[in-house]
């Protein structure tokens, strides 16, 4: 059962008379709990309570966070049909996808798990002193990584599981031994308090400190703004929009002490399609893009918003062939209003942009918070001149551009924004003459997949889901895989310190 209040520490606290409620995206109507948004005082609360829970949470063992972790993943399994009946009233998205997503969130809160319980993730150094060195005596030096402090932690809308109350940033910042506070999702606040509760549930059955996590509801503009600038935060997680994002870490950085922000925000994912892969299968192309740009209604940070091939034979057939495929895909339910005004808003400024054409796009009618699926196409050295052609349509929307060669379609790669992904769809024969496509590609993105599509992002130590500005706001690190957890520590260096007094895991 559901409350509409906040989690401070473990306790459900509701003092607030700003409410709002979330949405049924499919029925288009507010679901009946109204959440009360954090009051001043029960912020100050929650982030006093989460810097007094970092003092013994930091030194917690391995073995005990792993607990903690695994227990999160146990109670969230515990929700059961309930947790899964809300993530779909609030989404719109099916039950399929809402037990996918829950499973990718246990699997991930085990992952980080299993890291912690052993003490390589600190990448210890030990540099052995060497008292008796002339001229000068060496001093021993051993160098670790320490948790930062409170982590603020912005839910995602797009993945309310996955991405948000448990999701990475919450399982990796709480593995590195960091206090967190979610600033849950307006618009999945339901969603939220469930897995809120399991988190409560799972730290007080394994003894952690209260305050080692809350959960707060109400809007970014206030409580999240408040969040971000209070002293005794040190760093803040995000996915979500490029302007909320820049928002966020602006505010981070005028801080007296500023400090780290990690956004993961737009990016429109490039594919390149060589001459030689539509010549030899080209509807086969289109068929596996049609999919990928519809997978989740388009909802998905590595859609694939822009499709790059070079004048040939077969590009305007394959570019007719992919339009049909994609509309010919029943239309889906947007995840909220404001998605999809998003989405009509952003892909109507580039459909208007000169010399766009839109090749096809769903004209009959659907419901009111569902997407009309979109393919534009439109020539290099028009997309070259108009940056707003750039601008990422959040939804089942893709652009194709014609290059008239490949040095246009190295110029129109290097004129792109950072990306999360681009994609290279080739033939054996393409290999040798790739290089420069590669080289434009690498300087652009976090990660290049070879003959497969951008969606879908597997939870690996080998996983980097970041890249260049905006894609996310510091490309050194991933949101995505066990490396997530760098985000939240810092390197340390132990001086001449006697063995006795070195935690355990520095005592080789
Ligand atoms: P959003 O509007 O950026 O909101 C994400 C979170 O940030 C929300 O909790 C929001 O709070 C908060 N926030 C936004 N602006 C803020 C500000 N100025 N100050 C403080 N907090 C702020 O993103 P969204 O609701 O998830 O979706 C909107 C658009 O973001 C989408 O249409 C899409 O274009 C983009 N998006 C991109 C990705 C990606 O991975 N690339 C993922 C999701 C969304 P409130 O809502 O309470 O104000």
């Amino acid at each position: 059962m559901i409350t509409g209040k906040n989690y401070i520490g473990n306790k459900l606290s509701g003092e607030g008379t700003k409410t709002h409620k979330t949405v049924n995206p499919k029925l288009n109507i507010q679901n009946p709990t109204e959440f009360l948004e954090a009051t001043a005082e029960e912020l100050e609360e929650a982030v006093t309570l989460a810097d007094t829970a970092f003092k013994t949470y930091k030194n917690t063992s391995g073995s005990k966070r792993a607990a903690f972790l695994n227990t999160i993943a146990d109670e969230i399994m515990e929700l059961g049909d309930e947790l899964v009946q809300m993530y779909c009233t609030e989404s719109g998205l099916p039950e399929g996808r809402a037990a996918g997503e829950r499973g990718r969130t246990v699997f991930q809160l085990q992952a980080f798990a299993k890291m912690v319980s052993k003490d390589d993730w600190r990448q210890n150094v030990i540099d052995a002193g060497q008292p008796d060195r002339e001229p000068l005596p060496k001093p021993d030096l051993r160098k670790t990584s320490v948790p930062l402090g409170p982590v603020v932690v912005f839910a995602a809308s797009n993945f309310p599981l996955a991405f948000s109350t448990a999701g990475g940033d919450t399982a990796s910042a709480l593995a590195a031994g960091c206090p967190v506070i979610v600033k849950s999702h307006a618009m999945h606040s339901g969603t939220g308090e469930l897995v809120a509760s399991a988190i409560i549930k799972a730290a007080e059955k394994t003894g952690m400190p209260n305050g080692v996590f809350s959960n707060i509801t109400g809007r970014g503009r206030t409580v999240g703004q408040a969040l971000v600038k209070h002293p005794k935060v040190k760093a803040v997680g995000f996915t979500g929009s490029i302007a909320g994002g820049t928002v966020l870490f602006n505010l981070a950085a005028e801080r007296d002490e500023p400090i780290p922000v990690f956004t993961e925000m737009g990016s429109i994912n490039p594919v390149i399609i060589t001459s030689n892969a539509l010549e030899s299968r080209a509807e086969e192309i289109a068929s596996q893009y049609a999919g990928s740009i519809t997978l989740g209604t388009g909802q998905f940070c590595t859609n694939p918003g822009l499709i790059l091939t070079i004048e040939s034979g077969k590009t305007q057939s394959f570019i007719e062939d992919l339009a049909q495929k994609t509309i010919a895909i029943q239309a889906q339910c947007m995840l909220h209003p404001n998605i999809k005004d998003g989405y009509v808003e952003n892909g109507n400024l580039v459909s208007q942009q000169e010399g766009v054409t839109v090749v096809g796009k769903i004209d009959s009618e659907i419901g009111e918070n569902y997407a009309a699926s979109q393919v534009n196409a439109v020539s290099g050295t028009d997309f070259i001149a108009n940056p707003k052609m750039h601008t990422e349509v959040f939804g089942p929307f893709s652009m194709v551009v014609t290059c008239k060669d490949e040095q246009e379609l190295v110029s129109a790669i290097n004129h792109l924004e950072g990306q999360l992904t681009g994609t290279i769809m080739a033939e054996g024969s393409d290999h040798e003459s790739l290089g420069d496509v590669v080289d434009a590609l690498q300087s652009r993105v976090g990660r290049i997949i070879f003959n497969g599509v951008p969606t879908g992002v597997e939870v690996s130590g080998a996983m980097t889901h970041g890249g260049p500005y905006p894609a996310s706001s510091d490309s050194r690190f991933t949101s995505v895989g066990l490396e997530a957890i760098k985000r939240w520590v810092r390197p340390f260096t132990y001086q001449g310190w006697p063995k006795e007094m070195l935690p355990e895991y520095l005592k080789k």
